[in-house]
């Protein structure tokens, strides 16, 4: 079957501790894709696309976001390094399929160096879309792959916790806990609902109406406007909407005991972590209690593809990491986020969990 050649500009950036950086540009696609590190194997990282204010603000967050999955994958030992890519589009143009498959094509010039997956911004059938032209994608509507990954990033967001309740209260039951959820899209929504069905009390936020309409009627939870979710009184604050929410500004006004959500990036810097520990305040690293659906998403490139029940055996394993990470914290007396990084670079130094195994691409491949 042929294809049409699709004409891709491609633009190298150098920057410092990154493998490699592409801006890509072809008609009516701008997309950059930023390898971080691949020690331990493929770069994984999902496709943002969002309506960047500039180049470098979009720079800027596909940085972040690499650097940030090569330590989520290290402390997960998915045996994937760290990657990400972002498209720069416009809410009031949709994608084209045209844009979607020469995006396709710069992630094939990475000769599986890099594997996408959805993200912010993309659906399940973009993906279903980009697999058409290139066969390094995962999270994919078709057999033996994960389709979207937010059911999984829900559980084990569940799990974790669970295992902050442990830590603090000395039992794992969230029954009759108040837990605050910023966000109830993909995640916040899922894990609302295994909340409530295991007997907690929700306060939500969230900017869109409907959501909000579905929280209050199938969980008889709480509404206080997105202004004021963080500064709620609760038990357990559960960030599931946007970056940088714990920052100075924040933190003097945070009435919980814990902080679980599943938010990427929720720390503005690592002194938050350092703040929120002096303040006995227990927080739950971000990138360990949402790793779920990376760890789902990484079954697929398994000889044996995807199996759902080997996915919840790695989201359950998410309670006793995170177990680990609270004890050495209250051992070493540093903060958990600072505990989380130390084990992520000492997988990445000493090789843990690195690939052995040649990735397989289960769905039909185009090359
Ligand atoms: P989503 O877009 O489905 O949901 C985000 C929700 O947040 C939406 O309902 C939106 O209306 C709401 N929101 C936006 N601004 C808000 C505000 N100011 N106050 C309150 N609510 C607001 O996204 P998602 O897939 O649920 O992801 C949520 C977060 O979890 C993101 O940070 C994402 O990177 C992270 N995450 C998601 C996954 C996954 O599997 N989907 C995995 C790991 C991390």
């Amino acid at each position: 079957m042929g294809k049409t050649a699709i004409s891709l500009t491609l633009n190298e950036l150098e920057i410092e501790g990154f493998e490699r950086i592409v801006e890509v540009k072809s008609e009516g696609l701008h997309a950059i894709i930023a390898i971080h590190n691949t020690k331990l194997g493929p770069a994984l990282g999902g496709i943002r696309a969002y309506p960047y204010a500039s180049f470098e603000r979009g720079l800027n967050d596909v940085l972040r976001l690499a650097k940030g999955m090569t330590y989520k994958a290290a402390v997960a030992e998915t045996g994937t390094g760290g990657g990400k890519s972002i498209i720069f589009t416009d809410y009031a143009i949709p994608k084209s399929e045209g844009m979607l498959l020469a995006f396709a094509e710069a992630v094939n010039t990475f000769d599986g160096h890099y594997i996408c997956a959805e993200d912010f911004g993309m659906h399940l059938m973009d993906l279903a879309t980009i697999c058409k032209r290139t066969p390094y994608a995962v999270g994919l509507p078709t057999p033996k792959s994960s389709g979207d990954p937010s059911r999984f990033t829900a559980y084990g967001g569940f799990r974790g916790i669970q295992a902050v309740c442990k830590k603090v209260w000395g039992s794992d039951s969230v029954a009759g806990r108040t837990f605050a959820i910023q966000g109830l899209g993909s995640v916040g929504m899922r894990v609302a609902y295994h909340l409530f069905w295991h007997g907690a009390r929700l306060i939500v936020a969230d900017i869109n109406p409907s959501s909000i309409e579905m929280a209050v009627s199938d969980f008889g939870a709480k509404v206080v406007s997105p202004d004021e979710i963080l500064s709620t009184q609760c038990d357990v604050l559960v960030p599931c909407a946007l970056g940088a929410v714990i920052n100075p500004d924040t933190i003097p006004h945070l009435r919980c005991q814990a902080i679980a959500g599943l938010a990427n990036n929720q720390l503005l810097s690592d002194a938050e972590g350092d703040h929120l520990f002096q303040n006995g305040i227990l927080y739950a690293p971000d990138y360990v209690i949402n790793s779920a659906g990376l760890l789902a998403v990484c079954l697929e490139i398994e000889p044996e593809g995807f199996d759902p029940k080997t996915a919840r055996q790695h989201a359950d394993r998410i309670y006793d990491l995170l177990m680990k990470i609270f004890t050495l914290s209250e051992e070493k007396r540093v903060s958990t986020n600072q505990i989380a990084k130390e084990i992520a670079e000492y997988n990445l130094e000493h090789e843990i969990g690195k690939r052995t195994l040649k990735p397989v691409f289960h769905h039909q491949s185009p090359l």
